[in-house]
């Protein structure tokens, strides 16, 4: 994690956060706007993009999206003054890792940047659990040899399930550890991407392994 594109309009920020980054160590260029980040990241190998979503012309959800589309695999951070959850779960879904609120302390997006640094280094190229395979890098994902099309939110979450197997993860972990956030213990957006989930990688098959244990949570169960 060493090379950043910055892309934001407002100058001060752009400046404050470049200046910021420059001086922990990051080699960082700096867009202004969705245009020149387009020339930026034809030209450059980029590990992170940090993305404001309020942008001139193409909005960062509309950008990020495009740039995940291209097949661009390197980390997204979107910055946002929205924080409600939808907005959050739009920028995810989009293609952002993590998304920061503004205004935020110039050590939280440190912080950020280390966690998906680590999340990076302990990333293994594939997952496998019995014959449901996650290729990370194509971000391909099939079972019995055959291709399941996930979105990119319903892939990070059955990403979290691959990595804790056999475990009953509660939705306050899927919400931390898959949204980065705590979620309104009413809101029932973690149940309708399970279900979401589970009709892709569960029901064509005979054997379901994406269980709901009630009262605590959920289970991914290994198999052989
Ligand atoms: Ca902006």
């Amino acid at each position: 994690m060493q090379n950043i594109l910055i892309v934001e309009d407002e100058k001060k920020v752009l400046a404050l956060v470049k200046e910021g980054l420059m001086g922990a160590g990051y080699a960082v260029e700096a867009a202004e706007s969705p245009e020149a980040a387009r020339t930026l990241i034809r030209n450059n190998k980029f590990d992170l993009i940090i993305l404001d979503v309020m942008l001139p012309g193409t909005s960062g959800i509309e950008f990020a999206k495009e740039v995940r589309g291209g097949g661009w695999s390197g980390f997204i951070l979107m910055l946002t003054a929205l924080s409600t959850t939808n907005d959050k779960i739009q920028g995810l879904d989009a293609g952002a890792d993590d998304y920061l609120t503004k205004p935020f302390e110039f050590d939280e997006l440190l912080a950020r940047i280390r966690a998906l640094a680590r999340r990076k280094a302990d990333n293994k190229s594939s997952l496998k659990n019995g014959t449901l395979v996650m290729d990370l890098l194509s971000r391909s994902v099939s079972r019995d040899g055959i291709r399941i099309d996930l979105t990119t939110k319903e892939f990070s979450l059955l990403e979290f399930f691959m990595r804790h197997l056999d475990k009953v993860v509660d939705r306050n972990a899927i919400a931390r550890q898959v949204w980065g956030t705590e979620f309104d213990p009413d809101s029932n957006v973690i149940d309708v991407y399970i279900n979401h989930l589970r009709k892709k990688i569960d029901n064509p098959f005979p054997r379901k392994i994406l269980k709901t244990v009630v009262g605590q949570g959920y289970v991914l169960q290994k198999t052989e």
